[in-house]
């Protein structure tokens, strides 16, 4: 059975449909799309979040190595220092003319071999430290610095190399502020080492031992030292004997042992002002460049801490692998989330227009008789308790016409059932048309016909009612087959609230009068005449 197609006298579907179809997508969309959109928004923020914390692990992971290479690269280069000392210490060891000038304590004579000596162990291995001391540990000569002897050298490595009577080896700070490995050897006259001529001491300075790890990390490093740990003065007297220019007040609490001052990046000088000693990693930029701090404690051979070690790594490549990733996965989780939202906001929309259409359908079927296309018993029932309320809110009336076909039986007799039904359907039509918009047609029963009239009263009603009945009579009705068939009605008139208060009561009066009609005659209509009182 189709779907009706068109109604009597009610506005049209087509008017009630938008804001029925806005309602149940937009519901629809609220429903699904809101929290699917809150889902994908979601998964796709942990996906890119996810790429960009695994990116950021290998950033850190790459530090860390690079950390340990630090660590590694300072224990190779301190036992590489070591051992260019002991190589340079059994030359030492050979030549008679110290042994003679050590045993004799001839400053002169020492001086006098071992200046050429110490100048060519610096110029090749950066040996900057020489010095002879009695076997009272008195300094004898410092080739490097002739001019200061005389002293108890209480060092670490030395006193240990008297206690134990064989070479030690260390890292050591001077006096000076200058971080230094040693080597210090007993020498002895006889091979017993029963008589002790005196002690050798070798050193090189911590920047030329860190010469290793500068180069396999192809990075500046930095060594600072504890101000706890040194004289201002001292230090300032050191530092211009190596022929660099001292800042004490550099930095809070330590001093830049190495390394030209000025080659020290800005943000990086920042942290160090910033940050204790020994403490803490640093990441900044410089243009459009990565770095990171990685430093390592430093500590003397006694196990003393003195400072800390800082090379800057750049990270340019795993940073900007980095952000690339952050980029590219935030780029690609918003492109998803935006592709899957347009598809799903599109289908939703879809489905929804599914559903209001089939809704639609639905109601239509429901309200609707099924051969007449006019509206059914119950929807009659539901719009005349509307109209009746509100022809009670605005103190207007409202008629009822209740019309049958007269002796229909015996037309369906005659022509046929199917004659009855095509002359029921085409009836439908007629009344339809001389309806108005406002006007509800309804199939009431078989062949029965119900309009109910807003704002008519009674006289305008047995007008419209009079209007159907004669265009009726004067119609003729194809039946197919070339066959018309003429056929009259009888109507029945009442309005409320004048005739009738309830809508029960209002049909009830129409039916009476269509009653009359029958009675009086048929083909005609009959105003309800309520019962004298
Ligand atoms: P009256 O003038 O007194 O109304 O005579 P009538 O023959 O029309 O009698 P009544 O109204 O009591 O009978 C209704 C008849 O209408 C019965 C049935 O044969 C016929 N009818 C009812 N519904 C349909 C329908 O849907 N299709 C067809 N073809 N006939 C129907
Ligand atoms: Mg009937
Ligand atoms: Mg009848």
């Amino acid at each position: 059975m189709n779907p009706p197609e068109q109604t009597t006298g009610v506005p049209p579907d087509g008017a009630e449909k938008p804001a029925k179809r806005v309602a149940v997508t937009t519901r629809l969309r609220l429903y699904f799309l809101a929290p699917l959109t809150v889902v994908i928004v979601a998964v796709a923020a942990t996906w890119a979040f996810m790429l960009y914390s695994h990116e950021r692990a290998e950033v850190e992971r790459a530090a860390d190595r690079i950390e340990t290479s630090l660590t590694r690269l300072y224990d190779a280069d301190i036992r590489h220092g070591a051992e260019m000392l002991s190589a340079a210490m059994s030359a030492l060891r050979r030549d008679a003319e110290l042994r003679e000038g050590l045993r004799g304590r001839q400053r002169d004579r020492l001086l006098a071999r071992a200046a050429p000596l110490f100048a060519d162990l610096r110029g090749r291995f950066g040996i900057t430290h020489l010095y002879f001391s009695g076997p009272d540990r008195v300094n004898l000569l410092r080739v490097h610095q002739p001019e200061r002897h005389g002293d108890a050298i209480e060092r670490f490595t030395t006193v240990e190399a008297g206690r134990s009577g064989t070479a030690v080896q260390g890292v050591e700070l001077g006096p000076l502020g200058t971080l230094t490995l040693r080597l210090v050897e007993p020498w002895y006259a006889d091979a017993g080492k029963t008589r002790l001529l005196g002690y050798v001491e070798l050193g090189m300075e911590m920047d030329r031992v860190l010469h290793g790890a500068r180069h396999f990390l192809d990075a500046p490093i930095f060594v600072l030292i504890s101000k706890e740990h040194l004289t201002r003065a001292d230090w300032e007297a050191g530092m211009k004997m190596l022929s660099r220019e001292p800042d004490w007040e550099r930095f809070p609490d330590a001093v830049l042992s190495t390394q030209a001052a000025q080659a020290i990046p800005p943000p990086l000088a920042a942290h160090f002002a910033q940050t204790p000693t020994g403490t803490g990693e640093a990441d900044f930029s410089v243009g459009r460049n990565f770095y990171r701090t990685v430093s390592v404690p430093l500590h003397e051979a006694t196990g003393r801490p003195v400072g800390r070690m800082v090379a800057v790594i750049d990270m340019s490549h795993p940073v900007g692998a980095m952000r690339r990733v952050g980029y590219t996965a935030g780029l690609a989780a918003l492109g998803t989330v935006g592709v899957l939202f347009v598809f799903f906001h599109w289908l939703v929309g879809r489905i929804g227009r599914h559903l209001e259409d089939n809704e639609c359908a639905l109601e239509n079927l429901a309200a609707h008789d099924g051969l007449t296309a006019l509206y059914n018993q119950p929807t009659f029932y539901a719009r005349l308790q509307d109209e009746t309320a509100r022809t009670q809110r605005y103190g207007r009336p409202v008629s009822l016409l209740m019309l049958d076909i007269d002796h229909f039986k015996r037309v369906n007799d005659t022509h046929g059932h199917q004659a009855g039904d095509e002359i029921l359907r085409r009836l439908s039509e007629v009344i339809d048309r001389l309806s108005r918009a406002v006007d509800s047609v309804c199939r009431y029963g078989g062949e029965e016909i119900t309009v109910i009239l807003p704002e008519t009263d009674l006289d305008a009603a047995a007008n419209a009612a009079e209007r159907i009945r004669a265009t009726v009579e004067r119609h003729l009705f194809e039946i197919g087959g070339g066959k018309n068939v003429s056929i009259t009605v009888s109507i029945g008139v009442a309005t409320f609230p004048a005739q009738a208060d309830t809508p029960p009561a209002l049909v009830s009066a129409a039916d009476q009068s269509l009653y009359v009609a029958k009675q009086s005659g048929r083909n005609r209509v009959i105003r309800y005449a309520p019962p004298a009182a």
